[in-house]
This record gives C-alpha cells, sequence and structure tokens, in this order.
C-alpha cells in the first residue's frame, strides 16, 4: 500500500484544535482510497520559541523537507507580541516557506451553496458554485526588490522596486496553466502593462507560454480593472495569474467574497511535488481551547494536498463533497444556522469524517 510522510505543524492558539480534524480527515480517505498516511509533528511559532527559543528550529527545516507534503495550522498569539521583530511567529512561518522554496501561492476562493447568504455580494451576483482560484507569485516582485530610504534635494524618502525575470515568471504562469487545464482551460493573467515595464514583461512571457497551452483561453486584465470585476462579476472567473504584491491584495479581496474566513484553504507549492497547505486564518487566540474553531479550512486545505502533492484527486473530491454534505447537517458557530445544530470542532471534523 502506498504511505506517504506528512509534516505537521500545528502552530498556536487553535492551530492544533484544527489541525488534529483534518489528521483525521486525511486517514479517512486513505482508509477509503487505499493508502496511508503516516504523520510527524514538529514545532513551528510560538511553541517553538517556548520550547527551543526560535520560532524554526533547523529540525522542523529537516523534517519538512524530508516529508512528501507538509500540513500547517496557523502561528502566533499575544503571549509572544514582546519578542523582538527577528524572533516573532511570523518569521518562523516565512523562514519555513522560504526553506522549502515555495514561489505559487494558490488560494481558492470558493462559496459553498450552503454558504451563499455570507457572502457580502448579492446572491445573484455569486451564482451556484463560485469557485476562483488565485496563483500569486510568492517569492519575487516588490516585496523582495531592492529597497530603501535616500535623501533628495534635502527631502527624505523611500523606494521599493518591483522586478522579475523571465524564469521567475515562467514558473508561476506555467503552474496556473496547469491549474488551468485541470479545471475549465480558462486563465486570466493581471498585471499594469499599462504603466510598469515589469508587467509588459509579465505579459508577453504569458502571451508566449499560450503557444504550449492552445487548449486554455487566456485574457489579461489590468489589476484595478480586476478588483473591480471581481465584485462586479466574479464568475467570469476560473484561474487567475498574478504577481505578489497584486496577488497579496486580490486574494484577500476573493476571500472576502466568501464571507467566511473559517472555510478558506490556501497551497503553496515549490518546484517538486511536496508543498504546504494551511487554513488562510491566524490562530485566532480569542477562541483557542473553547472548542469554537472551524476547521473545515484545514480539512479543505488537506483536500488540496491530496489533489497537488499526493495525486490523489478522488480522494481530494470525497473530502470536498463530504465537507459540503456537513454543512448541510451542521455548522461550527462562525457559519451557525438558525435550523441546524452547532457543532464543535472535534465534532465538525467526526461529521466531516462521517461522511468522506
Ligand atoms: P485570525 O485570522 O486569527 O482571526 C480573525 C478573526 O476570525 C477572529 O475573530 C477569530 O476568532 C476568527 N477566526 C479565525 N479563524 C477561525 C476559525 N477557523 N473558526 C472560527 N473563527 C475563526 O486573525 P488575527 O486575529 O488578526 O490574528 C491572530 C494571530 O494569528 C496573530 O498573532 C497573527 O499574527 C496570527 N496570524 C497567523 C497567520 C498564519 O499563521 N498563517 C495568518 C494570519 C494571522
Amino acid at each position: 500500500m502506498q504511505t506517504y510522510h506528512i509534516a505537521v505543524l500545528k502552530g498556536d492558539g487553535i492551530g492544533p484544535e484544527i489541525v488534529e480534524q483534518a489528521m483525521k480527515a486525511l486517514k479517512q480517505a486513505g482508509q477509503k482510497f487505499g493508502f496511508a498516511i503516516e504523520f510527524q509533528e514538529a514545532l513551528l511559532g510560538g511553541c517553538a520559541i517556548d520550547q527551543t527559543g526560535v520560532p524554526l528550529p533547523q529540525e522542523t527545516v529537516d523534517i519538512c523537507k524530508a516529508a512528501d507534503s507538509t500540513l500547517l495550522g496557523a502561528v502566533g498569539g499575544p503571549k509572544w507580541d514582546s519578542q523582538p521583530g527577528s524572533n516573532r511567529p511570523e518569521k518562523g512561518l516565512l523562514g519555513i516557506r522560504s526553506a522549502l522554496g515555495l514561489f505559487a501561492n494558490l488560494r481558492p476562493a470558493i462559496i459553498f451553496p450552503e454558504l451563499r447568504s455570507a457572502s457580502p455580494l448579492k446572491e445573484e451576483i455569486i451564482g451556484d458554485n463560485l469557485n476562483v482560484l488565485i496563483v500569486r507569485e510568492l517569492t519575487g516582485g516588490i516585496y523582495f526588490g531592492e529597497r530603501g530610504r535616500c535623501t533628495e534635494n534635502g527631502v527624505e524618502a523611500a523606494y521599493d522596486t518591483e522586478k522579475y525575470s523571465v524564469p521567475e515568471i515562467e514558473r508561476i504562469v506555467r503552474v496556473a496553466f496547469q491549474m488551468a487545464m485541470k479545471r475549465s482551460k480558462k486563465l486570466c493573467s493581471v498585471d499594469k502593462a499599462n504603466v510598469l515595464e515589469s508587467s509588459r514583461l509579465w505579459r508577453a512571457t504569458v502571451e508566449r507560454l499560450s503557444n504550449d497551452y492552445p487548449e486554455v483561453a487566456v485574457s489579461h486584465l489590468y489589476v484595478d480593472n480586476c478588483a473591480m470585476q471581481l465584485v462586479r462579476n466574479p464568475k467570469q472567473f476560473d484561474v487567475i495569474v498574478t504577481s505578489n504584491m497584486f496577488g497579496d491584495i486580490l486574494s484577500d479581496e476573493a476571500s472576502m467574497i466568501s464571507g467566511s474566513i473559517g472555510m478558506l484553504a490556501s497551497a503553496s507549492l515549490s518546484a517538486g511535488k511536496s508543498g504546504l497547505y494551511e487554513p488562510i486564518h491566524g490562530s485566532a487566540p480569542d477562541i483557542a481551547g473553547t472548542g469554537k474553531a472551524n476547521p473545515l479550512a484545514t480539512i479543505l486545505s488537506g483536500a488540496m494536498m491530496l489533489r497537488y502533492s499526493l495525486d490523489q484527486p478522488e480522494a481530494a473530491d470525497a473530502v470536498e463533497t463530504a465537507v459540503s454534505a456537513a454543512l448541510k447537517k451542521g455548522r461550527t458557530c462562525d457559519i451557525a444556522a438558525q435550523n441546524l445544530p452547532v457543532l464543535n470542532c472535534t465534532e465538525m471534523g467526526d461529521l466531516v469524517c462521517s461522511l468522506i
């Protein structure tokens, strides 16, 4: 029987509670589809600072690098807010992303039909099954470019630089084309090519690569227009690919459309097959230990792992279908519905497992 080795970084706050549910769901999917999963836990974030003095121990990096894939909860909390910037839990997060060479961030914005009323958009705008995938470049662009402060003619100034090389653009755009091929073969590339030179190179590279994916219908949008279109007519999108900063902003906007932070999964991929899978929300210290945490974003991150890193698309479908079915039977309190029982984190995890 195929056995997958998964590194597990539960992290802080609600991290351990929600990751526990995702581990159960992955095990259950394995039982149903004939593969085994072995988990190895490692420390990241505040819990790592408490036990080792640093947010990202080398042992954690080694465990994640040796694993087939990594599942992460969330890190941080008020307990570590007084730590110096270089030793905060978030440093561990940035550190593990860079140690694993994760250059592609995949953020699906999905609205399950059962949760349509949670969206701030009108139901006729979101339609029946909104499912947009934003592919964001994660290790280049303005967040990593040359920056500095200077004085010009006696006036203080600061600058940041957006720079992308062709290989950097090619590798993220190829990921997006491959995702589009697995979905509805529609890709929208977002840039600001009317103003930025780096965007003109981005657009030309997308155009050139589109020759390798003749089945995919490619369109281009300026980022300001895309921000408008996401709330005006989000159904027009399937896969969106964009740079680091534009993706940062657009993926948060797209997340808001779904209306419930406890439902949104994400994946970060490297050149190899492994990757890091995590919910988009934080460690929610305000509800940690109360059983109120919604584990579905983490369970859905596990489904993404099954699809993108473990090549188990049927198991991924089964987990996603089980989540959808669970929403008809019970809800955690963040997405409570009048006519359905309120479940705690463990009960929701058990319900999903029973439906896989
Ligand atoms: P948050 O996402 O943790 O919480 C925002 C709000 O959403 C809170 O009211 C919280 O209770 C609620 N919430 C979040 N996840 C939920 C879930 N699964 N179920 C039910 N409710 C949920 O954001 P924050 O409060 O700004 O940050 C808290 C801590 O998390 C901070 O230390 C921050 O640095 C850290 N953080 C970590 C990550 C990460 O690990 N990737 C991301 C964002 C924030």
